[in-house]
């Protein structure tokens, strides 16, 4: 049962293994860096030595095969990993050699355990050099991931635009999350302020989500446009529902429905029987994850903001709740973070406008 988050994603770039070590030894590669690497990768095997008894399928790649966290593969040059053993994954990082992208092992280790293994995806290299000290690899993409890779670089860029708006959306949904009847309050008030950024990002939103949406599978996004949650588990006997193609994935939707201006609580439309389970073929699943992330991008950035505020108060119970407004907009990590995902999002429903427009191109001719 491969069960993505409870939002139906993994949180793009926020890998939940842990980082045993970082680059603080000395200049990579180099022997005391490695001895002391030596070290550390020892220790961890063997603190972790009981994992090993776990069932083979659970870790599916084998010792020296490399993988990358699929949230990162559309980045240009994304950080990859070799697995080392059943329970480690050891860091490389892009560097640049006489005009060509190399990549080198470096004194990072990660976790590799059956809970953040769904993260990763096997990624082929080709092997450059190899010595006791270091390897260098290439990665092997295809012209089409390169193209595809360049285009969403591009569309995130453009996006960049939209920074200003998508902080005052954050501000919103953290104050919503602070008191739950900010969001209603500001639509009784017509807050221009507040009101017209959340409009700017929620149109952008809304022209993403149509560029995702499917014509021949209709109930289905509409159910999935109700429903927040979604999770995927493989398998099921039969054909896609949107498409006609053998289904590999069993989609489950699940959550409570909302209003999408307020976030409040809503009872589904009684005069709609929605499903809640959909059998899928490979790319069909793609699509309505990348849908629902999209129709609940709002849903999801508050859930966000709620989690953040709710670390707040538990860290101090007596905080004022503008202190937490206040920190959490001065947090500009992880501000920037959301603001890529978003469009990152954004990037990838252009980019699969684009490729069924190749398909229907390609079919016409
Ligand atoms: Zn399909």
């Amino acid at each position: 049962m491969a069960t993505t988050s409870p939002f139906g994603f993994p949180y793009p770039d926020l890998p939940s293994h842990t980082v045993l070590g970082y680059g603080v030894y000395g200049s990579e590669g180099d022997a005391t860096s490695n001895r002391k690497l030596h070290h550390i990768k020892h220790q961890q095997v063997s603190s972790t030595a009981q994992i090993d008894n776990r069932p083979i399928e659970e870790m599916p790649y084998q010792s020296g095969e490399f993988v990358a966290i699929k949230s990162e593969l559309n980045e240009m040059w994304p950080a990859i990993w070799r697995v080392d053993g059943k329970t480690l994954l050891q860091k490389y990082e892009p560097f640049e050699n006489d005009g060509k992208v190399l990549y080198r092992n470096i004194s990072t280790y990660a976790a590799w355990n059956p809970e953040n293994k769904k993260l990763y995806t096997q990624v082929p290299v080709k092997v450059r050099s190899q010595s006791h000290l270091e390897t260098i690899v290439e990665l092997v993409r295809s012209e089409l991931q390169g193209d595809e890779c360049n285009f969403i670089e591009k569309r995130m860029l453009e996006t960049q635009m939209y920074q200003e708006n998508f902080e005052v959306y954050i501000q919103t949904l953290i104050s919503h999350a602070l008191d739950p009847n900010f969001l209603t309050e500001i639509f009784q008030e017509q807050d221009e302020y507040f009101l017209s950024n959340v409009k700017t990002v929620d149109e952008v939103t809304e022209s993403m989500r149509q560029r995702v949406s499917c014509s021949n599978a209709r109930s289905l996004d509409a159910a999935v446009d109700v429903w927040p949650g979604l999770s995927v588990a493989a398998g099921g006997s039969g054909a896609c529902r949107a498409c006609t193609r053998p289904a590999v994935a069993r989609l489950l939707l699940y959550g409570q429905p909302y209003n999408p201006a307020t976030l409040e609580p809503v009872q589904p439309n009684a005069r709609l029987a929605y499903e809640k389970e959909f059998l899928l073929c490979t790319t069909c699943c793609g699509r309505v994850q990348l849908y629902s992330r999209i129709s609940h991008q709002k849903y999801l950035m508050y859930a966000e903001c709620s989690k953040r505020v709710a670390e707040k108060r538990m860290q101090n119970p007596s905080k004022d709740t503008t202190d937490i407004l206040n920190e959490l907009l001065a947090d500009e990590v992880w501000l920037s973070q959301l603001f890529r995902d978003v469009r990152h999002s954004w990037a990838e429903a252009e980019s699969w406008e684009r490729k069924m427009r190749q398909v229907m191109t390609r079919q016409m001719i």
